[in-house]
């Protein structure tokens, strides 16, 4: 800069300009990574609480540029950490930022850039990466802060990765092994990639079952940033991946929104192009499932991307490749720095139009459908309006008799265009409002596919997922607004005199009660067969508080307690003897039991089914369930009542203990592709059904991959029919089933629940090979097996922990099954 430049400026601009100069020369000498740290970035893994401390550290040597907020903690009780980077001025004003952005009279000039690092907790080089990232946001690229405000998540899971950074203290070499082969590189079971209930949090965005996504997430939907990345690693031989990304790509995806995304691919092939780094894009990873971390935020509005490094669990500090390459920690955080940066800088120069084309995504609400209209009892219905909460998507309640009328819609039960009557009480979500994108993709009926060769499931469409009866309105419906959700406290009244209660089986709100009370001392029947009494009828799986079972306790306070505890729909009964059906002391009434479970874990089994059987008990029952490994089995099982045993690849049958301990009365809980172990098998009576499945035609390699889908069925809806007699089915209405395979089996006698015949899915991509087995196809059942029961869940209704509606079959398969 001449000295002739210098002294035209403003005097107060220098001055300012000078004190910004010597405070970041002053802190870049007070500071570096190095000197806090003891090495440099990329030499050593960090572990979670060093990175704590490490951004903590930034906030103090760089006063005004950084903002560290703890905002909470996982499961294992890590810090939760979100880090804004700014410039003095933005930084003090946050607040004021936010909500111009969120009202849409945002700062034209100023985009909003969030950075979310590690969601797999063994693609260890993305915190080290965020660590490198947010020094040179506050140091030598301060620039780009001038039209962009950063919000960095340094780690989305830091349980998982600090279980791989440990595991690699422990058998990482001195010095470095770098062969594929050696321990170091072979992470045990479960291994970093999940979080602690071994969820993989980077499905969980929309579903926000574990406790890191509702955390992180409710802070992202008070920002809702112009553009979000995600940064993961993939395998050792790969090279990095960056957008643009691959079809197919939802349809609600804006062409700005396609656009950008080659913008900064562009950007970033410019720096890649330059230093020598391979890398490839338009493949893979596309953008369909909304519970990523590029679709969640895309269909919030942001410019949503995945990036992936080469590298994950098996790199280690350096890794040899197939090619004989070394691939080392140091040059997996340059390329994820140098991508994160060169977002940074994309953003920054095209701030004012990513402001005006978010404003303008904002505005746009053309879908098909305008409303939807849900329909059930409260408890139905509750856990759906949980999750929209959560979400921060807006419904609405019919609550007056004006609003009362008739309607037409496409009804999802039926599939077809029906007229009905809006009642008071149903609940309207509309596609008009901020998160209408969003409600469009959760709800919409059927999921249309640019192209069929997806990364993930196809369908999810939550009235089906809920088991909630919905119509798809192409109107708006104008009903009361709700602000909070509109849980009705009952008016009922436990008193002396009667002398039994009955409570409804219908959800798992019901399950959550049931355990409670018996938590509590309380001992629970259920009619078997179900009744009628002072002109009600009550349904098989009905719940029953007797008075005369129960002496010692107060049970009149403990129904009030609990029942409005747990919103069930409870009934107060004077006598045993029924109108229809069998009187309370009949044999169809019977004790539920409150039995001991286990969960074999380990080796032999998939990590991510584990984690939902276990998360499941601890988090969303409430109840203790014991975590076994396989080799210590045969010791638990005089404990057990149930086992269940998650998908993979345990031998059941091979295990002769185990066939005593069933034979004498124990409940065996198979789940998915565990089913597998017991085809054929003498006396368990499960098999798959004859295929038809075979390739006929020669593949050209170029089509294989596409040709292989043909024999695959990619997450798909299929409705059921049932035996509602039948208690693994108590508390049904209808049941649609989320398909994660084609594999059809057979269940002897009658399945519980099963396809119908030449079922087709409501939604979801079935392959055109696999479509004629899925005909009466079994999805749940049970068989008895010498004085015990096997229960088959042949699709998993856990999965992810986001199907609700399955929920209830778990816990009647181990409350109430009994072959
Ligand atoms: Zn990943």
């Amino acid at each position: 800069m001449s000295l002739l430049k210098i002294c035209t400026m403003k005097k107060t601009l220098f001055t300012l300009l000078f004190s910004i100069l010597t405070l970041q020369l002053f802190a870049q000498d007070a500071f570096t990574p190095k000197q806090f740290l003891g090495y440099n970035i990329g030499e050593q893994f960090t572990r979670h609480h060093r990175v704590v401390d490490y951004f903590f550290a930034l906030e103090k040597a760089f006063p005004g540029q950084i903002k560290v907020e703890k905002v909470g903690q996982t499961y294992e009780k890590r810090d939760l950490l979100l880090v804004y980077i700014g410039t003095p001025d933005n930084l003090k004003k946050l607040g004021e930022i936010k909500q111009k952005h969120l009202t849409q009279a945002p700062d034209e000039k100023l985009a909003i850039v969030w950075l979310s690092y590690n969601v797999h907790g063994n693609e260890s080089s993305g915190t080290e990466a965020a660590m490198q990232t947010a020094y040179r946001l506050l140091t030598d690229k301060a620039g780009y802060l001038e039209n962009t405000v950063v919000i960095m998540d340094p780690c989305l899971n830091p349980d998982g990765r600090d279980r791989y950074v440990n595991f690699y203290y422990q058998y990482g070499a001195n010095p470095i092994d770098m062969q594929r082969f050696s321990a170091s590189h072979n992470e045990t079971w479960p291994g970093g990639r999940p979080n602690h209930y071994l969820f993989d949090l980077n499905r969980d965005w929309a579903w926000m079952t574990q406790i890191e996504s509702a955390v992180r997430i409710q802070q992202y939907n008070q920002w809702l940033p112009h553009v979000h990345v995600d940064f993961h690693e993939q395998g050792i031989n790969e090279p990095y991946y960056f957008p643009p990304a691959a079809e197919p790509y939802h349809e609600v995806i804006t062409d700005w929104q396609r656009e950008f995304q080659k913008e900064i691919g562009k950007n970033h092939a410019g720096y890649f192009d330059k230093a020598g780094w391979l890398y490839f894009s338009k493949e893979i990873f596309d953008l369909l499932y909304p519970s990523y971390g590029d679709t969640y935020p895309t269909y919030s509005g942001s410019i949503g991307m995945t990036y992936e490094q080469g590298g994950s669990g098996r790199a280690g500090l350096a890794v040899i490749t197939q090619v004989g390459d070394t691939l080392r920690l140091a040059d997996r955080v340059a390329h994820h720095v140098t991508t994160g940066l060169s977002t940074v800088e994309t953003s920054a120069r095209n701030a004012q139009k990513l402001v005006a084309e978010y404003q303008k995504f904002y505005k746009q609400k053309d879908f098909k459908y305008e409303s939807y209209v849900l329909k059930g009892s409260s408890n139905q219905i509750e856990p759906l309006l949980v999750l929209l909460g959560k979400n921060n998507i807006q419904w609405q309640m019919i609550s007056t008799s004006t609003q009362a009328i008739a309607s037409k819609g496409f009804h999802f039960k039926t599939g077809a265009q029906e007229a009905f009557k809006l009642n008071i009480g149903d609940i309207i979500v509309s596609t008009q409002q901020e998160k209408g994108t969003l409600v469009s993709v959760l709800f919409e009926p059927r999921t249309k596919l640019s192209d069929s060769l997806t990364y993930d499931i196809t369908a999810w469409s939550l009235p089906y997922a809920y088991g909630i009866d919905a119509y798809a309105v192409e109107q708006e419906i104008k009903a009361t607004p709700f602000a909070a959700t509109g849980q009705k406290q009952s008016d009922f009244f436990a008193v002396e005199g009667f002398t039994a209660y009955a409570v409804r089986w219908e959800s798992m709100q019901t399950a959550r009660f049931l355990n409670a009370v018996q938590q509590a001392g309380l001992k629970v029947y259920f009619h078997e067969k179900g009744f009628k009494l002072a002109g009600k009828t009550f349904a098989p799986g009905t719940l029953l508080l007797l008075v005369g079972e129960n002496k010692g306790l107060d049970l009149h306070a403990m129904v009030n307690d609990y029942s409005k505890r747990y919103h069930v729909d409870i009934t107060g009964l004077t006598t045993g003897m029924v109108d229809a059906g069998a009187d309370f002391g009949s044999s169809s009434v019977k004790l539920v039991p409150n039995p001991t479970v286990g969960i074999l874990a380990g080796d032999e089994f998939s990590s991510l089914n584990v984690g939902e059987i276990w998360h499941f008990f601890e988090q969303q029952l409430v109840k203790g369930a014991h975590l076994i490994f396989a080799d210590d089995l045969n010791a638990a099982l005089a404990t057990l009542d149930v086992l269940f045993v998650p998908e993979g690849g345990y031998d059941i049958a091979g295990n002769e203990q185990l066939l005593s301990w069933i034979a004498a009365g124990g409940k065996l809980i198979v789940t998915g592709g565990a089913v597998d172990a017991l085809v054929n098998q003498e006396g368990f009576g499960i098999k798959r059904k004859e295929g038809s499945a075979l390739a006929t035609n020669a593949l050209s390699y170029a089509n294989q991959e596409r040709d292989q889908i043909s024999d695959a069925i990619i997450g798909a809806i299929y409705p059921c029919i049932f035996d509602n007699s039948h208690p693994l089915a108590f508390g049904y209405n209808g049941y649609y089933t989320l398909r994660q395979g084609a594999t059809a089996y057979q269940i002897e006698g009658n399945p519980v629940f099963k396809l119908e015949k030449n079922a087709t899915a409501v939604n979801g991509f079935v392959g055109a090979r696999v479509k004629l087995q899925q005909s009466e196809a079994a999805i749940a059942g049970a068989v008895s097996y010498g004085r015990g029961t096997v229960v088959y869940l042949i699709d998993n209704p856990l999965f992810r922990g986001f199907w609700e509606s399955g929920k209830l079959m778990v816990v009647n398969a181990m409350y109430f099954v009994n072959e």
